[in-house]
């Protein structure tokens, strides 16, 4: 399904040299177009900032090594090593990798919350809270369905 983002950001990528990739390779479609490419969860998370139910993904249990792309576009998002249990019933991380996301205020729940998206596709992931665990203490509370894991060593 990823086929035409992949190849939409390589072509970016190539039309417009290294130089300026970061830029070239953001990744965007319509809407109708992401609800096609996503599947229904992902899709009401990534591009409508909805939230998965508590301990309802299966990453939220996964020890392995790896990394944690982007359900969207496959970006790169966090590391195996940053990932650590919460207890809140979604993945967490205490840092994402470098250059891989942003974040934004929202009120969604009246209190300003900091959304965190990612830098390619603009995709909602989920939030981050300072009540993390060293060194940062920062927790990346991520959806699972925003996140596909890829086992290997860890970035
Ligand atoms: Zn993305």
């Amino acid at each position: 399904m990823k086929r035409s983002t992949v190849l939409s950001a390589l072509a970016g990528f190539v039309l417009a040299g290294p130089g300026i990739a970061r830029a070239a390779t953001r990744v965007t479609h319509s809407d109708a177009e992401w609800r096609k490419l996503l599947t229904p969860e992902a899709y009401a998370v990534l591009r409508h900032e909805d939230t998965e139910r508590a301990f309802s993904s299966p990453l939220d249990e996964e020890k392995h090594s790896g990394t944690y792309a982007c359900a969207g576009c496959d970006l790169a998002l966090y590391s195996s090593k940053t990932k650590f249990d919460s207890g809140t019933g979604w993945p967490s991380f205490w840092a994402p990798l470098p250059n891989a996301v942003g974040t934004k205020t929202d009120y969604l729940l009246g209190l300003p919350r900091t959304a965190v998206h990612c830098r390619r596709c603009e995709g909602h992931l989920g939030h981050v809270f300072d009540d993390g665990p060293k060194p940062t203490g920062l927790r990346y509370c991520m959806n699972g369905v925003a996140l596909r894991f890829k086992p290997g060593r860890a970035a």
